[in-house]
């Protein structure tokens, strides 16, 4: 489910309300361009209560009804905010194996996992809007003292290892295989994120008599979640009082997104975490509020082409594979293992090392993005830079995908060049050790072919609607 944040637009105060995934945020009032930075923390933002008081009063009275205490009174009522972790990120899941019928099966799943869970202490509070009304909700930026006008806030306690630990543990569920013997299995959680949301929820304390109830009323939905007893929200209370857990958070601020070198504005792709300047060709990527030059390096087109080139960003990295006393180093060694060119003989440029490819644009459909990354490692081109005085002409598309990201998708690119019908190579993977190095970024040439941009180099081609945005405009 895609939130959108909301906040005031820091140029002229409008309200500005834009997808939780974006650096760059674009101002219809002003016309300003921003770019969000302090992204590297875990982000934490809040849900504003929805104050409804013909739905409170409703829900109040169903929980009374639901407690058996009709005649109950109303005599404390309290907002507060419950923090709650979300993993956001990409499962991909790599099978090798057979099935009933004895057939080979290589198989990749994919699936977006996104996952929330309280991030407080103590008794569930059942806050489930979070999961069902995603298109309604509206985030904020975290702001205690806004915040804190409205009701409390209880602490987090649960650490930033328990939210990994609690997303790995999440990665294989719905990705189990039935009927197949699996030899070798893969599961990565790729481009994970964590955030904090802070959700609201009524404290209702009603007395029947000498007794009393808690109800628990999610805020947002206006619904009675949970009615405790006095014992079950002392022993809440007792827990958020317990010492916080120490996470790094983020400090969101904006910043003018225009090149620093030339001053001219960055090409306002919302989604993009490193900008390519069309003016002056340098890339920039937002570190510590301020952006920062990324070198990089881009290859060549065949000389004789004869069409208009644009180029699309890639990770590269060195990789060497060990298993079991043997170690793959060169690209004559990973054409060996992957069986790809069997007859083709061995040249001088073969004893590189080895490079694995991961496109860094935004591709929309993952499974095409998997294929180019595969196809262009399997082909470990050679190819020559571009010399520095020839950038300039060149259009280069943004960068997606963060470094990190490329370098978890190592294992499960490893898996995609491994031959379905090679047990050997399968059990060499099964002990792989893979250490990557020089991770570097690199702009490869592509051209337009009917439906497709096809690389100029080994001739990879990957569909034009798989993209995210236009690149042929
Ligand atoms: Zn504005
Ligand atoms: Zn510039």
């Amino acid at each position: 489910m895609d939130l959108f944040l909301s906040t005031r637009c820091p140029q002229c105060g409008a309200d500005i309300s834009f997808e939780e995934e974006s650096t760059v945020v674009y101002c219809n009032y002003c016309g300003s361009a921003l770019h969000i930075t302090g992204r590297s923390g875990v982000l934490r933002t809040y849900v504003a209560p929805r104050k409804d008081v013909q739905r409170m009063k409703k829900a109040i009275r169903d929980g009374m009804k639901q407690a058996n205490a009709k005649a109950a009174v109303v005599n404390e009522k309290k907002l507060f905010f419950a923090p709650y972790w979300r993993i956001k990120g990409m499962v991909f899941r790599w099978i090798f194996g057979s099935n009933v019928q004895g057939e080979t099966i290589k198989d990749l799943k994919t699936k977006h996992l996104d996952h929330t869970f309280p991030a407080y202490d103590g008794i569930n509070l059942g806050l489930r809007s979070l999961g069902i009304r995603p298109g309604a909700l509206k985030l904020l930026f975290f702001d205690r003292s806004e915040m804190t006008k409205m009701g409390s806030i209880i602490k987090v306690v649960r650490t930033f290892k328990e939210a990994v630990k609690h997303g790995e543990s999440m990665t294989g569920v719905g990705l189990d295989e039935t009927g197949i013997q699996v030899h070798l299995g893969r599961t990565r959680l790729i481009g994970e994120r964590y955030s904090i949301i802070y959700f609201p929820f009524w404290m209702i304390k009603l007395s029947i008599g000498k007794e009393s109830r808690v109800l628990i009323l999610d805020a947002v939905a206006n619904r009675v979640t949970r009615i405790l007893t006095q014992e079950q929200w002392e022993e809440m209370v007792v827990k958020a009082t317990k010492q916080p857990a120490r996470v790094s958070f983020s400090k969101v601020s904006f910043i003018s997104f225009k090149c620093p070198n030339c001053g001219w504005e960055l090409p306002l792709n919302r989604f993009d975490i490193i900008h390519v300047c069309s003016t002056c060709q340098r890339a920039w990527m937002e570190r510590g509020g301020d952006f920062k030059p990324v070198p990089f390096e881009a290859a060549a087109p065949p000389k004789g082409l004869n069409q208009d080139v644009v180029y699309l960003p890639f990770w590269v990295f060195q990789a060497e594979i060990s298993s079991n006393g043997q170690t793959l180093k060169t690209a004559a060694d990973l054409y060996r293992f992957s069986l790809m060119f069997p007859t083709r003989p061995i040249n001088s440029t073969d004893r590189r090392a080895i490079r694995f490819y991961v496109p860094a644009a935004a591709i929309r459909n993952i499974s095409a993005a998997n294929k180019l990354a595969t196809r262009v490692t399997q082909n470990q081109p050679a190819f020559s830079r571009m010399p520095r005085e020839e950038l300039l002409d060149c259009k280069f598309m943004g960068v997606f995908l963060p470094p990190k990201a490329a370098s978890s998708m190592a294992d499960i690119l490893l898996c995609s060049i491994t031959p379905r019908n090679n047990r050997n190579r399968q059990d060499f993977v099964k002990q792989a050790d893979l250490s990557i190095s020089k991770m570097h970024l690199l702009w490869w040439p592509f051209y337009e072919q009917r439906l497709f941009i096809r690389d100029a180099l080994c001739g990879c081609g990957i569909q034009k609607g798989a993209m995210s945005v236009n690149v042929w405009k």
